[in-house]
């Protein structure tokens, strides 16, 4: 069945093919199935969303915020009456179960719901310096036109993230989803339309040649703001791209998350913050715990709690009620996965639970459990980016503190103890920009999102996300005396 959304590009209002015609295949995971063909924009098309982009500029940044936050509103409300065709839009091209999708579709909402609200409350300042001779007046604007460049693991929520806040800011914008997962994005564009956005302040251009149609914006001097999300490798290159220029940036890239299970821990609550941390979206998170380090006294019981819940999770077909688990993203993703199992095998893990790629269509792995990982294993550098626990011991905290920041990324780590002293104490020693502390889940629309060290700049959602897409320009003036 062919997707009831539209499959070209969005450039100033109007739907339009590619310049040279070309299209691209949108495949489903879970069958190999191709059930679109999307326009496959060239860099012709990205500067004509871009002209378009900059043409709204003017006008978008003098509405009235209030027009704007109420364009919003009604597109979180679009979304939520949608729930249902937006899910399953978004399994059949990424392959998340229907449950989980319908959670997404509700998140990446809230961020319209969010930032509609934060539309109106953009401040300024008014002050009078130190010397008492000078007054300064602190307003604040839209910083231009943006590119925002998305992957494909949480294909609305990532747009919505980004989306949201530059249109309550006033910034104009061109989209570049990821190539696996358009349609998302295509259906969130027209329900923006929908909800009276103006033409050319949101153009969408979907495309297979992603570097060929976004450097020239990014070196050309138009667009003001990248705000990128994806992996650390891609996110390196497009800030070299954007110093041409000085384009601001803002990145949100991988992670290896640790996840600290102490002897004092309440084991069900720790299995369970597990769960979420290991399985939500297949393992195909940012957030996603990379590292189990589990204190020696309780790592058995840990394991092997771990690895029944692991095991008893139902993987098929997302759109399959009932199914826990889909398949992974592509035959590439997968094929990772199993080199990582594959080496950590061969240094001496064992394998409690899972472990081994079923037969037939589709890019399905089973959940797994490794225990007695060695710390010389790949999968402790590299983003797993599947369903795949692995278990090291640890006898105290300033080793295992070390260890969890042994890692030159930073972006969320999970600490699970019963004592107060110490989670404190840990949660302010580990090199991260957000701690899920005796829970698995950390991402909320409300709370800024955003890692430090090579997990990214910047942050999104909470009061702060729109600070991302706004400038201060500070007057000075004379205290008339
Ligand atoms: P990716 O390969 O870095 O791709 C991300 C996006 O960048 C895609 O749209 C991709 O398009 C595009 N891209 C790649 N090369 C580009 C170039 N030279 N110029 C412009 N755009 C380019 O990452 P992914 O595999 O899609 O996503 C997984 C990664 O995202 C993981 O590392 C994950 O941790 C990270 N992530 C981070 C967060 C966060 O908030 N911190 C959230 C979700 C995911 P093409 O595919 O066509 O190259």
């Amino acid at each position: 069945m062919t997707p009831d959304v539209r499959k070209q590009l969005l450039i100033g209002g109007t739907w339009l093919d590619a310049a040279d015609g070309a299209t691209m295949a949108v495949d489903d995971p879970a069958t190999g199935e191709t059930i679109a063909h999307v326009a496959d924009a060239g860099p012709k098309d990205a500067r004509l969303a871009e002209d378009a982009a900059v043409r709204a500029e003017r006008e978008w940044a003098h509405t009235a915020p209030r027009a704007r936050s109420e364009i919003l509103r009604r597109a979180y409300e679009i979304i939520l009456d949608r729930t249902d065709q937006l899910a399953r839009l978004m399994t059949s091209e990424m392959g998340k179960p229907l449950a989980e999708a319908r959670g997404e579709v509700a998140y990446a909402a809230e961020f319209f719901r969010w930032f509609s609200e934060e539309a109106v409350r953009i401040d300024g300042g008014h002050g009078t310096l130190p010397d008492g001779r000078n007054r300064m007046l602190l307003s604040r604007r839209p910083v231009g036109p943006c590119l925002l460049i998305t992957p494909w693991n949480f294909p609305l929520a990532m747009g919505t993230r980004k989306i949201g806040p530059a249109i309550a800011a006033g910034c104009t914008m061109v989209l570049k989803p990821a190539p696996q997962t358009p349609l998302s994005s295509l259906a969130v564009a027209a329900i923006l339309e929908e909800a009276g956005l103006p033409d050319g302040v949101l153009n969408v251009v979907t495309t297979s040649r992603a570097g060929e149609v976004c450097e020239p914006l990014l070196r050309g001097g138009r667009i003001r703001k990248l705000s990128f999300t994806g992996s650390t490798q891609v996110g390196r290159l497009l800030l070299a791209q954007c110093a041409d220029t000085v384009v601001r940036a803002s990145m949100e890239l991988g992670g290896n998350a640790p996840f600290l299970v102490f002897e004092d821990a309440d084991l069900d609550v720790a299995v369970e913050g597990a769960l979420v941390a290991k399985m939500r979206n297949m393992g195909e998170a940012c957030t996603a715990a990379n590292r189990f380090f589990v204190h020696r006294s309780v790592a058995g019981e840990f394991g092997q709690r771990l690895a029944a819940r692991m095991g008893a999770l139902v993987v098929g077909p997302g759109t399959q009620e009932g199914v826990d688990v889909g398949p992974l993203i592509d035959a590439a993703g997968r094929a990772k996965v199993e080199q990582l199992v594959a080496d950590a095998v061969e240094r001496g893990a064992r394998v409690l639970a899972g472990g081994r790629t079923p037969d037939g269509p589709g890019c399905f792995y089973p959940p797994t459990v490794l225990t007695d990982v060695s710390p010389e294993s790949r999968l402790m550098a590299t983003e797993i980016f599947g369903p795949v626990a692995a278990i090291l011991t640890f006898d105290d905290e300033d080793e295992v503190v070390r260890r969890a920041n042994d890692t030159p990324w930073g972006l969320v780590g999970y600490v699970f103890t019963e004592g107060l002293d110490r989670a404190l104490r840990v949660s302010e020693r580990l090199d991260v920009g957000m701690v899920g502390l005796n829970t698995g889940l950390v991402s909320n629309p409300a709370a800024p999102f955003g890692g430090v060290k090579q997990s990214g700049l910047g942050r999104e959602g909470g009061r702060v996300g729109i600070d991302e897409f706004l400038e201060y320009q500070y007057l000075a003036m004379p205290v008339a005396r």
